[in-house]
């Protein structure tokens, strides 16, 4: 069947929100719609809020010049209050009851793009508040809106990703800086034999760029040569090539020799662990080699960040390193003892690009040394690296 994506609902979940509408949960209490608002945002983005008394369990569809918000299990309230803001791309909302599915069905001024994931957030309450959806978006001309990464609202209980939408005409090529970490007269570690963190690093991210490219992704690599940059540069590197993902490369160095693999990391001003906190302090001082501009940088970017977004790009970079984490272990790449995926304070994950920061081996362990530096071990962690990439759901 020939099918447009103008013709055609899309139908998609944020899967890792999405309860599956097992028995027991037909059973469950629904829900009930509070209120609907809507709002304009920093960049002309149009906001719309619905409040629900219980976490919502949603979908979303999109149609020409429509977007379809369907809750599962809850009920509709005629004289829920509905706030609609001036001048956003929202010109009309109604309720649809269809059995316990409530649609709440936004009229809109003009197409828009699919919304990127981390457009879309569930807020706990808080004071007068109760559980919140909100969905941010901008007009745009239906870029990424198929028919192929359509799944069923009932069956989406893990990220579904549909190989056919990467290489689909009309779906968006999703956008990921890979950043080597050190470079020029930042060496970064350095193995017993030698062997210097930012070689490495360097080496494996253009062998992931490569790869990721292959899968049709766009890709961006911080450096790709042997060259100084700040952490704040890498970070706003990926802010102004808009990226969906970023990963940062690292290797590791221990005081004992006989620590070794890899760990994962996410950005959080409290570190999981006194180690996680001495790494991210061991990294972060890459910058005091010279300049002062990232601690700038760094405090411009989290006024720039509200509190919602911040809450969005750690949940989706929480979600990035635990199926990396994965990815890895499915590889057999040794895994350093502890948690898989931890998190500290690293500079270089400070912007709104959801990401994480891999440390891929220890150098100052001898045969992990020898392992970072052959291409066949490289080949097989940018192999599980791409393959956290393509399990990762982009877009809801
Ligand atoms: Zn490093």
């Amino acid at each position: 069947m020939k099918v447009t994506r103008r013709n055609f609902l899309k139908t998609v979940s944020f899967s890792a929100l999405v309860v599956a509408l097992t028995p027991r949960s037909v059973f469950a209490a629904p829900n009930n719609l509070r209120s609907i608002r809507t709002g304009l945002q920093p960049g002309g983005k149009t906001r719309l809020v619905i409040e629900t008394s219980s976490r919502p369990s949603y979908t979303l569809s999109y149609a020409d010049k429509q977007l379809v918000v369907n809750l599962s299990n809850t009920n509709g309230k005629a004289d829920a209050q509905t706030k609609l803001a001036n001048g956003t791309l929202i010109k009309r909302i109604a309720q649809i009851q269809d059995g316990s599915l409530l649609k709440v069905s936004a009229t809109l001024t003009s197409m828009i793009d699919a919304i990127d994931k981390k457009q879309i957030m569930i807020l706990e309450p808080n004071g007068d508040n109760e559980y919140r959806l909100v969905i941010d978006f901008v007009a745009g001309t239906g870029i990424g809106i198929n028919t192929a990464s359509a799944v069923s609202t009932k069956t989406a209980t893990k990220p579904v990703v549909n190989n056919t939408q990467k290489t689909s005409s009309v779906s968006k090529q999703h956008i990921i800086v890979i950043d080597a970490g050190h470079g020029g007269k930042d060496p970064g570690c350095i193995g017993k034999g030698g062997t210097q963190e930012k070689t490495v690093v360097l080496s494996v991210a253009k062998k992931l760029k490569k790869k990721l490219d292959a899968n049709g992704y766009k890709t961006y690599l911080t450096r790709s040569g042997d060259t100084y940059l700040k952490l704040a540069e890498r970070a706003e590197f990926a802010e102004k090539k808009h990226a969906d993902l970023f990963i940062s490369l690292h290797a590791n160095a221990n005081p004992s020799r006989d620590m070794k693999g890899f760990s994962i990391y996410t950005l959080s001003e409290k570190a999981s662990d006194e180690e996680a906190q001495k790494l991210a302090e061991s990294e972060n001082a890459a910058d005091k080699i010279d300049v002062n501009g990232f601690e700038q940088f760094s405090k411009d970017i989290r006024v720039a960040l509200s509190s919602l977004q911040q809450h969005a790009v750690a949940e989706l970079s929480e979600e990035y390193a635990n199926g990396c984490a994965k990815s890895m272990n499915r590889a057999s790449i040794e895994q350093q003892k502890g948690p898989s995926v931890r998190h500290a304070p690293f500079a270089v994950l400070r912007s709104t690009v959801p990401g994480a920061l891999i440390e891929l081996g220890h150098l100052s362990n001898k045969s992990e040394e020898k392992l970072l530096k052959s291409d066949a071990h490289q080949n097989k962690l940018v192999d599980a690296i791409a393959k956290s990439v393509n399990s990762y759901d982009f877009d809801v």
